[in-house]
C-alpha cells in the first residue's frame, strides 16, 4: 500500500444504513455533517434505496457540494416489485445476508475500499442491526460505530430483553397488558407491558424477531462507540443505563435540524424515496394558525380498511381541518371498488387534503398545522419535537409503543392511542388535542422544541457529542 497516500488522506467513513427511509434518510444527515467537517464518506445503499432517491430527490447535489462523499450500492436480493414494508423486514434481512452482505465484506477487505486500496476506510458506521458488521471491521482492524436510528428509549427495551426473559416477565405471564415492568431499569413505575415494542407480546421465545434483537443484544457493546439521534434532556435516565454498556456514547439530535444549524445556508436536501406532494403547501397557506391535524404513518407501516373508515369518520367528526399521507401501499384489502361513503367525501372536502407522501419536516414547520396524528416512528416524533407540535399517537411497532408512552406519559406533549382504533376513541382525543387542551399541549411542546433546539445550537449538548465523534473519527 502506498502508506503517504493513505496517511495524507483525510479519515474515510463507510456508512450503511437499513434500506429504510428512516434510517437512510438520517443517515444521509450524518454523513452531509461528516463532509463538511471534512471526513470522506463512501455511502452504501441497497440499489433499491438508490433508485428510489435517484427518482424522487435531486442527489446530484451531494456530489456538487461534498466532493469527499459518493455513493455505492449492493443489491438487497429481493426481486424489484417485492413489498419493502414493516412486515417485510425480516425478508429483507434474511435477503441481505445472504446476498448484500457478502458484497459489503468484499468491498471492505479486498475490494475497492480495503486496506490495500487507494481510498481505505478508516472507520464502519452500521445500523445496529447490522451484526455482522462487528466481524468485518474486526477483520480490516478499523472502527466500528453503531447507529441504531429508534429512539434511545426504543433501544433501551431491547437491551433490557435478556433481564426480563432471566427474570421471568417475558414471554408474559397471562393477558393483562397493564401489568407494570420491573426490569427495565430507568422505565419504572410508568413503562406497561403493553408499551414494550408490539414483538413482545409474543409467547414463543425462539420467534425470530426476539431472536433478531437477542443478537443485536450481544453485538451492540462490541463497538467503539454507540450514536443516538436524540438529545440529553430529552433522555437523560435512558442515556446514563446506556455509558453503563459503551462508554463512548454520542447523543447528536435531533439530526434533521443538527444538520441545518451546521448549514451556512440553512437549507437541506429531501432524502425522500417517494415524490413529495408540495401541493399542500400552499393548501396549508390558506388555514388558520394551529388548526390543521396532520396525520401520517410514515413509510412502513400500513392499516386496513376497518383502521381506515374508523379514522377518516373520527376525523370527520371531530370536525378538525386535516392533512393526511396515504402511501401507496400503505391501506391493505381495499377494494378497487370501494365507494366512499358520501359524507366522508363531502367534509374531506371541504376541510381536508390527502397527498400521497407530503414534505413532512416542511409541513410540521407549517404555523397552520396544530397537531400530529402519528405511527410515533422516531424521526416522525423527533420532527414533531422540534416544532412544538403536540401528538396524537398511534404505534405500529418495533420502538413505537416505547415512543407513544413516553409521549403521553413522560413528555406530556400528547396523547397515547395505542392498541385501539374506534372512530368515538379518534374523535375524542382530536377534540382534547385540538380544542379542549390545545394549549396546554401547545405550551408543553413549545417549551421542548426550545429545548431540543438548543441542544444543536453552538455550546448545546449534541453540538458538543458531535464535536467529540467527528474529532474521534479523526483521531481513530
Ligand atoms: N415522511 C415524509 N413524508 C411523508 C411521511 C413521512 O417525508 O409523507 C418522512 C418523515 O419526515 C420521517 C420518515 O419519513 O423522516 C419516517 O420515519 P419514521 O421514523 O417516523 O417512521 P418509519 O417510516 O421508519 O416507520
Amino acid at each position: 500500500m502506498d502508506n503517504e497516500i493513505a496517511s495524507a488522506s483525510p479519515p474515510h467513513v463507510l456508512i450503511f444504513p437499513l434500506p429504510l427511509q428512516g434510517p437512510v434518510n438520517c443517515m444521509l444527515k450524518l454523513a452531509e455533517i461528516f463532509c463538511l467537517n471534512g471526513l470522506q464518506v463512501t455511502f452504501l445503499n441497497t440499489q433499491y434505496i438508490q433508485e428510489c432517491l435517484l427518482s424522487c430527490t435531486n442527489i446530484e447535489s451531494y456530489f456538487q457540494r461534498y466532493p469527499s462523499f459518493r455513493f455505492e450500492t449492493v443489491p438487497d436480493g429481493l426481486p424489484e416489485d417485492s413489498p419493502r414494508t414493516a412486515d417485510e423486514i425480516l425478508n429483507l434481512l434474511d435477503s441481505m445476508e445472504a446476498v448484500s452482505v457478502p458484497l459489503f465484506q468484499e468491498m471492505v477487505t479486498s475490494g475497492p475500499y480495503g486496506p490495500n486500496s487507494e481510498k481505505p476506510i478508516t472507520c464502519i458506521l452500521a445500523d445496529g442491526i447490522f451484526c455482522f458488521a462487528v466481524d468485518i471491521a474486526k477483520q480490516i482492524g478499523v472502527p466500528l460505530l453503531y447507529f441504531d436510528t429508534v429512539s434511545t428509549c426504543g433501544l433501551w427495551t431491547y437491551l433490557c430483553l435478556p433481564k426480563l426473559i432471566e427474570s421471568g416477565e417475558f414471554p408474559f405471564k397471562g393477558d393483562d397488558l397493564d401489568e407494570l415492568i420491573v426490569n427495565a431499569p430507568g422505565m419504572e413505575g410508568f413503562l406497561r407491558r403493553r408499551d414494550l415494542p408490539s414483538f413482545y407480546r409474543t409467547k414463543n421465545i425462539n420467534d425470530p424477531i426476539i431472536q433478531l434483537v437477542l443478537n443485536e443484544d450481544r453485538h451492540l457493546p462490541l463497538a467503539q462507540g454507540l450514536i443516538f439521534n436524540t438529545f440529553e434532556n430529552l433522555e437523560a435516565p435512558i442515556l446514563s443505563q446506556m455509558r453503563k454498556i459503551c462508554p463512548k456514547i454520542y447523543p447528536i439530535g435531533p439530526l434533521h435540524t443538527h444538520l441545518k444549524t451546521r448549514l451556512a445556508t440553512g437549507g437541506t436536501t429531501s432524502n425522500s424515496i417517494w415524490k413529495e406532494d408540495r401541493s399542500c403547501i400552499p393548501w396549508l397557506d390558506m388555514q388558520p394558525i394551529n388548526s390543521v391535524l396532520f396525520v401520517s404513518i410514515g413509510s412502513l407501516a400500513v392499516i386496513n380498511k376497518d383502521q381506515l373508515m374508523e379514522i377518516w369518520y373520527g376525523l370527520v367528526n371531530s370536525g378538525t381541518r386535516f392533512l393526511w399521507v396515504r402511501r401507496p401501499g400503505s391501506i391493505v384489502g381495499l377494494e378497487k371498488e370501494f365507494e366512499i361513503p358520501i359524507d366522508l367525501s363531502r367534509a374531506t372536502k371541504e376541510r381536508g387534503y390527502i397527498v400521497s407522501w407530503a414534505p413532512q419536516e416542511e409541513v410540521l414547520a407549517h404555523p397552520g398545522i396544530g397537531g400530529f396524528l402519528t405511527h410515533s416512528g422516531w424521526n416522525s416524533t423527533l420532527e414533531s419535537i422540534v416544532e412544538g407540535k403536540p401528538m396524537i399517537c398511534w404505534p405500529y411497532f418495533v420502538d413505537q409503543q416505547v415512543n407513544s408512552r413516553y409521549v403521553g406519559e413522560v413528555w406530556k406533549i400528547g396523547l397515547d392511542m395505542k392498541d385501539t382504533c374506534d372512530r368515538v376513541i379518534v374523535e375524542g382525543m382530536i377534540r382534547e388535542l385540538m380544542e379542549s387542551k390545545k394549549d396546554e399541549f401547545l405550551q408543553r411542546a413549545d417549551h421542548i422544541a426550545n429545548v431540543a433546539n438548543a441542544s444543536v445550537n453552538k455550546g448545546g449538548c449534541s453540538y458538543k457529542n458531535l464535536d467529540r465523534l467527528i474529532e474521534d473519527i479523526k483521531l481513530m
